[in-house]
Order: structure tokens, then sequence, then C-alpha cells
């Protein structure tokens, strides 16, 4: 199936289908001069499936892992598309995870002032979530996505069958930030988490489904599109404080959206599908360390911070709290309302 993103002269289609990484010209101009970017994890099988429909297509591998969304990889990566004579006519096609996607489409924003970038995510994370909406960014130091732009992709191609080489602690993780949609915006979707056996298509279609229209209505989040930071404000305090060796992200936004799920009967839902998924709980924390990266956190405000809570499956409210607030809250865990 396919969705198209109505964002003006930067609308783009997205397509869902299984499968769809052996036809990528549906959507890609496969006869341009292109760089295939992709981290040296990215199982090779699935990034010979792409290169070897491209006519003139070359590929950089840089290594795995949220280190490389460095002002390093970043130069390295920018170096190789100048050595190539890439101009700006050309295109850069990601295929992997969100690590790949953000730092590749921070090249493409940033080469000659912006060149056509193409994403085909292949983590669950990235398919249910990463490849839509134009966020790309670097990390500096431990500020996480703090160096980075809006640019919207000219194609998204999410084919589920490439999902069957990732380890199911990978999934899961993913999961989560689909799990996280369901919460804020899409009840259907929550209720998919509880059904015998997980339909992951469906999954990942409703979610970027939603996503879709949130973008669309906030492109570059001055509003709505804050509602996608559930769980984000405490998650990424963990992801800060442990560094990624602990938790992965979705993991830490599994723990962190638990303390703002105000009901009680949801909570006890969600806590179920945190078991089928195998999902930490409760972080093993210092309150005043998660406080600092709260308080330095890239959405923050000088004394307060917006969060988001939700209250029944499917609906979202935003509050702003003071950092006094968020301290109570973290004090009394996630179990107690
Ligand atoms: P990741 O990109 O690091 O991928 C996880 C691991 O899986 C990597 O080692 C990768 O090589 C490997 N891999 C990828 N595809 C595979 C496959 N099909 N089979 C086997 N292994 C495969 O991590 P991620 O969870 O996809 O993404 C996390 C990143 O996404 C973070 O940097 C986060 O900041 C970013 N993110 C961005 C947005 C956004 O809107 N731009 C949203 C959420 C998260
Ligand atoms: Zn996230």
């Amino acid at each position: 199936m396919q969705m198209i993103v109505h964002l003006g002269e930067n609308s783009y289609p997205i397509t869902i289908e299984e499968g769809a990484i052996h036809h990528i010209q549906d959507t890609i101009d496969t006869h341009r001069k292109i760089a295939i970017i992709a981290d040296d994890k990215v199982p090779d099988q699935w990034v010979n499936i792409v290169a070897d429909q491209c006519e003139n297509a070359f590929v950089l591998r840089f290594p795995a892992g949220e280190g490389s969304k460095c002002f390093t990889q970043f130069e390295a990566l920018l170096e190789q598309l100048a050595d190539q004579e890439m101009t700006r006519k050309d295109a850069i096609i990601a295929i992997g995870g969100g690590v790949t996607g953000d730092l590749s489409g921070f090249v493409a924003a940033s080469y000659m002032r912006g060149i056509d970038f193409y994403n085909i995510p292949t983590t669950v994370l990235s398919q249910v979530d990463s490849s839509v909406g134009g966020k790309v960014a670097i990390d500096m130091g431990s500020y996480k996505n703090i160096v980075g732009a809006f640019w919207q992709p000219k194609a998204v191609i999410i084919d589920p069958d490439v999902l069957t080489t990732l380890s199911s602690r990978q999934v899961n993780n993913g999961l989560v930030e689909a799990l996280k949609t369901g919460l804020i915006q899409d009840p259907v979707l929550v209720d998919l988490f509880e059904k015998e056996t997980l339909d992951l298509p469906q999954i990942i279609t409703r979610s970027i489904d939603v996503k879709r229209k949130v973008v669309e209505a906030d492109e570059k989040e001055a509003g709505l599109r804050k509602i996608l930071n559930f769980g984000h404000t405490i998650g990424h305090a963990i992801e800060s404080a442990y560094g990624l060796d602990t938790y992965l992200h979705g993991e830490c936004v599994a723990m962190g959206m638990l303390f703002f799920i105000e009901d009680k009967a949801l909570k006890d839902r969600v806590l179920k599908i945190y078991d089928r998924l195998d999902l930490p709980k409760v972080p093993d924390y210092s309150i005043d360390q998660l406080m600092h990266y709260i308080a330095h956190d890239k959405k923050s405000n000088r004394n307060s911070v917006t969060v988001v809570k939700v209250k029944s499956a499917g609906s979202y409210i935003l509050e702003d709290l003071s950092f006094d607030q968020i301290r109570s809250r973290l004090e009394r865990g996630p179990y107690e309302e």
C-alpha cells in the first residue's frame, strides 16, 4: 500500500509492502547517480538487493551504533561524496535503522545545501517512526540530536520482510514507538498489541499513518508534533544517564511512558504488553542524575518542561510541569498515581 505525506512541494510517498525493496524503481529513479549509505551491521543481503537495482551507485558503510551520529562520521561521509564528485543533481539512499537514517539524512540536508534523500528503513523503530517526518540529526557529546535539520525524504520504502534478520530485542525495542503512537492517538493500534500474534505489517501501517498525519499538521514541531514526545522526557534522561550499553532507546521510552499513563486499568494493560515484549519497567535510577538531564534537554524551558500524559488509549493531554513537579513525580515511582 502507498500513502502520501502531504507537505506541499515537500510531499512524498511511503510504500509499505512485503517485498518492496525488490522494486525500488517504483518510487526511486534508479538511473541517477546514487550514494547508498548503510552502517556496517545492516545485513549485506538487503544492501545488495538495493544496490543491484541501481545503475550508477556506490555504497558507503560506516561503523554501526549511536556513536556514529557525530561530527567525525558526518564529515567523513561528506568527504566521500565530494571525492565521488557528487553534484546537487545526485541522490542518497539510506538503508538501515534510525542511526543510518538520521546521519545520512543530515548529510543529504547539508551537502551542497541539500540533495535528494530516499529512506529505506530496516529496523522496526525506523519503520514505525523515525523514517517519516524529516527530522535528521547528529549528537554532540551527550546532547542527543542537537545538531540537525528538517529535511524530508523524497520517498520512503518500508519492507517488513527485512525485519527477519533483526534480533527479537531490537524488534521489541522498536515496537515501543508504535505502542507510544497508539497510546496518544489510536486505540485500535494499542489493541493490536494484545492479539494472539503480532501483525507487524498492520502495526507499521497504523503507526506510520498516525505519524504522517501529525507531521502534516505540524511539520516543524511548533505544536502538535510534541505529542510524539510521549515517554521521551524521562526516557531521554534514562538514556543519557545509562548510555546505550544498558538500555536501547525504545526501552527507555517504555520506562518513561509509565510515569505519565494516568489511568490504572490502562497502565495494567500496558504492563502486560511490556511483559509480552520483555521490556524493562523501572530503571534503577538516581533522581538527581535524571533531573540533571531533564533540565538540559533541548525540549525543556528554563524551569519547566511540557510533558505528554495519557488518560485513556488514544488521547493525550499536554501539561507544563515545573522541575519540582517532575522531581516529585519521579520520587513517587512509575506505579503510583
Ligand atoms: P540502529 O539504527 O542503531 O539499528 C540497530 C542495529 O540494527 C544496528 O546495529 C543496525 O546495523 C542493525 N540493523 C539494521 N537493520 C537490520 C536488519 N534488517 N537486520 C539486522 N540488523 C539490522 O537503531 P534504531 O533503533 O533503528 O534507531 C535509533 C536511532 O533512531 C536513534 O539515534 C534515535 O535518536 C533515532 N530516532 C530518530 C527519530 C527521528 O524522527 N528522526 C525518531 C526516533 C528515533
Ligand atoms: Zn523515540
